[in-house]
């Protein structure tokens, strides 16, 4: 018998849906060339990471010992580095991070998987909200914990509170929030957020226990319309922001983000402490050194990301043109309407025949919907919209 374990092979027979695509479209792409395949699968950024962030490892390989540079950095994360990003939040947000708030990470992933440690034991319930980016499933699982979902509030993919009040049971211990969201591009509204927290603050008091807030912020700099993100850990001191330098710098290949602990949060000066054990157990090590100067010559700039903003607009009226129920997106990168027919998965087969490559909804929690991952140049996406046309009106008369 196989001494394999049984957990890691049922999930290798489960198929990624959003994996199958993305190799179907590049292997579409082999036959007819790729710039004919409208690839909306994937979440990978499409613009260049600014030159700064180059120039500034460039320069550090050039002018730092190599002791300093590829010698091991602290396992929170090198100690300057630390400063440097509890410095820039604590200018934007006005919140007094210090460097033992911060933790240095692999990305959000890599964040998330020490925030869910350091908060729950197995056993534990945590909440999040459909719909939701589907590797949550993995992140808390694996954690020993059990995710339940908060149904969506579908007119503006903003949170359901009252079924979130109702689901918020004393065997809750975190929630797992992602605004700008992955997949329906909602921005969480400050009334919103003031409203999760409120509940929180109710339901601690009531059950006497802790309840932290885990913000998965990987989108925080995507926003329209000249908005902000309202910064979910200023309504609620139990928050744990993982952040990830994936999106905003266009560096998802590097692995570098961080997990920053209110300073008012619960042993908020042990917590990046504690982090540091987790990885112990774990296996993970400080993101490369390399990557952590990068992001810290760069700690206030973003790639230009306008061409999000182009690439939403163009979709979002085109979608509306036809017919879409859709909510316009506040930010990231995704859009999520409703499909044409009830079934998810046989809408994006159908739009499969005009090489339109969309993720339907069903592993995102809520079934009958499909997701546009819009990080692609421009040109692509303005040559896909009489495509969606054609695919709609033939289809769907
Ligand atoms: N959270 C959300 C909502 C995401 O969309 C992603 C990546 O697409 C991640 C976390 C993981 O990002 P990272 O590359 O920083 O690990």
């Amino acid at each position: 018998a196989s001494m394999i374990n049984q957990r890691y092979q049922s999930m290798l027979a489960a198929k990624s849906v959003i994996r199958e695509l993305a190799e179907y479209a590049t292997a579409r792409g082999r036959e007819i060339g790729y710039e004919n395949v409208f690839d909306f699968s994937l979440g990978n950024p499409s613009v260049e990471v600014p030159a700064e962030y180059n120039q500034s490892v460039i320069h550090r390989y050039q002018t730092m010992s190599s002791m300093d540079l590829h010698g091991y950095s602290p396992s929170l994360g090198n100690t300057q580095v630390r400063g440097i990003v509890a410095d820039s939040l604590r200018r934007r947000f006005g919140i007094p991070y210090e460097t033992r708030h911060i933790f240095m990470t692999s990305g959000a992933a890599g964040a998330i998987a020490h925030a869910v440690r350091a908060v729950t034991s197995p056993g534990d319930t945590v909440l999040t909200f459909a719909p939701f980016f589907p590797e949550y499933v993995p992140y808390v699982e694996g954690a020993g914990a059990r995710l339940e979902i908060v149904p969506a509030r579908r007119e503006n993919f903003q949170a359901d509170t009252d079924a979130f009040l109702q689901m918020l049971t004393p065997d809750v211990q975190a929630v797992l929030i992602n605004t700008p969201n992955n997949p329906s591009g909602a921005l969480w509204s400050e009334e919103t957020l003031g409203q999760i927290a409120e509940i929180l603050r109710q339901k601690e008091e009531e059950y006497g226990h802790d309840i932290f807030l885990i913000s998965d912020e990987p989108y925080r700099e995507i926003v329209f319309d000249g908005k902000k993100t309202p910064y979910p850990a200023a309504f609620y001191s139990n928050t744990l922001t993982c952040y990830s330098f994936s999106k905003s710098l266009s560096v998802p290949g590097e692995r570098i983000g961080y997990v920053a602990v209110h300073p008012k949060a619960t042993e908020a000066d042990d917590l990046a402490l504690i982090f540091g054990q987790i990885s112990r157990g774990i296996g993970h090590n400080c993101p490369a050194s390399t990557a952590q100067y990068g992001i810290a010559d760069c700690i206030d700039q973003t790639s230009d990301l306008s061409v999000y903003e182009t690439n939403m607009n163009l979709l979002y009226d085109t979608l509306i043109d036809l017919g879409f129920t859709v909510t316009r997106p506040g930010g990231s990168f995704y859009i999520f309407p409703k499909c044409l027919e009830e079934d998810a998965i046989a809408f994006c087969n159908r739009a499969k025949k005009y090489d339109l490559i969309l993720v339907p909804s069903d592993h995102f929690g809520l079934p009958g919907y499909f997701r546009m991952a819009y990080c692609l140049d421009t040109d692509k996406v303005r040559r896909s919209l009489p495509v969606l046309r054609r695919f709609v009106e033939t289809e769907y008369p």
